[in-house]
């Protein structure tokens, strides 16, 4: 049977955050009712359309999952299992902000079959937490935590941001000392982007600009700094039994995130909700951003109609688009790529689409080719940006 990941978008927030450029906001319980029927109508709809395949993996992401009602993630996932064959084995993530979930929650979690939660701490540091927008203090991450533990989660995530404003070495390292004090399971690990339409990029385009020029900046680290922030991230949270097994995600052994994996890998999936992306057939596709759209398509979709009604856009990859996401997402891995999975996905050799490319970065230090693994070095992934643009076909 194939097997495929599938993500849940829920885009309810307590609050939006200043940076935040997430398909999310602030609604009123009325449209997390109507919004967690469309969502059970979407995924029954698309249990029909794709029959027999099975889910390994379901990531519920936002937004704040956590902030709707427990009853509603109970109804959405009693669809998911009507609608689809998920394996006994299957990673059920759900990110959840601190403040934002009881112990009822929880235990709603636990029952449903959710095995994996994720939280945003983004800093330790309270005043960092007080400048990003967020609601939550140090002390409430804690308290979210604890309560994770002591309701049978074994397997938790924790995300912590790099470049924030004003961020020194100092500041970081309290925030990665208090994180890896707790030992959870898995650590993300993103810095920060200044997205146009944010408060923060009011605040801070300027600086954004003249980081990106590795000009002297003013309330972001400067290009320098951010380099540094990275390195101590790597090193520290490598010393303490993390390993990074891409870019920004760092794991104890064997608690690699499944679902991420799915996709650096390419493997399928479908995702539910507005805005949510989906890889099936080597097609990409996403569905409508608007909510009151979606919750109106949702009403008119028919088992039977073409897939899917849902979607704004859907894009046949042509066979080098496919082959360069292959290159580009895998090698975000430390892992990097199979030469047999290259083989096996295309029917032809890598050498001979990218045969100059690999003897390029490899002079420059920038891959290694081991046995039949292709993987980004220390000096490619500091460099991945360059590395991976190398991987374009037509350019
Ligand atoms: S909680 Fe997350 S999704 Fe919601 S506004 Fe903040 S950053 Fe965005």
């Amino acid at each position: 049977m194939k097997e495929i990941g599938l993500y849940i978008h829920i885009p309810f927030c307590m609050k939006k955050c200043d940076y935040c450029d997430f398909l999310s906001g602030v609604y009123d319980e009325r449209m997390q009712e109507a919004y967690t029927r469309s969502l059970c109508q979407e995924i029954l709809y698309g249990g029909q359309q794709l029959k027999s395949v099975a889910v390994s993996s379901i990531y519920i992401g936002g937004g704040t999952p956590s902030w709707l009602d427990a009853e509603y993630m109970e109804m959405i996932m009693n669809a998911v299992y009507q609608a689809f064959t998920v394996l006994p084995s299957a990673e059920i993530s759900i990110e959840c902000n601190p403040g934002t979930v009881t112990k009822e929650k929880f235990d709603t979690y636990r029952r449903i079959g959710i095995n994996r939660i994720s939280i945003g701490l983004q800093s330790a540091n309270d005043d960092e937490l007080k400048l990003l927008g967020r609601v939550h203090t140090y002390n409430r991450f804690l308290h979210t935590y604890d309560l994770a533990r002591k309701c049978g989660f074994y397997n938790i995530n924790v995300d912590v941001m790099t470049g924030l404003p004003g961020q020194t070495l100092e500041k970081l390292m309290y925030t990665l000392d208090a994180v890896t004090g707790l030992r959870p399971e898995h650590i993300s690990a993103y810095a920060l982007i200044v997205e146009e339409g944010t408060p923060f990029y009011d605040r801070y385009k300027f600086d954004a600009v003249k980081q990106h020029a590795g000009m002297e900046t003013e309330f972001l680290p400067n290009e320098d700094l951010e380099y540094q922030l990275y390195k101590m991230t790597q090193h520290v949270l490598s010393e303490r039994g993390y390993r990074q097994y891409e870019i920004s995600n760092y794991a104890r052994e064997g608690l690699e995130c499944e679902h991420n994996k799915i996709y650096w890998k390419r493997k399928p999936y479908l995702g539910v909700g507005i805005g949510a992306a989906s890889l099936l057939d080597d097609v990409r596709a996403s569905n409508v951003r608007d909510i009151y759209e979606y919750l109106e398509r949702c009403e008119k979709l028919r088992a039977g109609d073409e897939f899917s009604p849902l979607w704004d856009s859907a894009t046949k990859l042509t066979r080098h688009e496919a082959m360069e996401e292959f290159m580009f997402l895998g090698l975000r891995m430390n892992c990097g790529v199979m030469r047999e999975d290259f083989e096996k996905t295309f029917g032809c050799n890598i050498e001979g689409v990218y045969g100059d490319v690999l003897k390029k970065l490899r002079g420059e230090e920038l891959l290694t080719i081991e046995g039949g693994r292709i993987y980004l070095t220390e000096k490619g992934m500091d460099l991945s940006n360059y590395a991976l643009a190398e991987f374009l076909l037509e350019k």
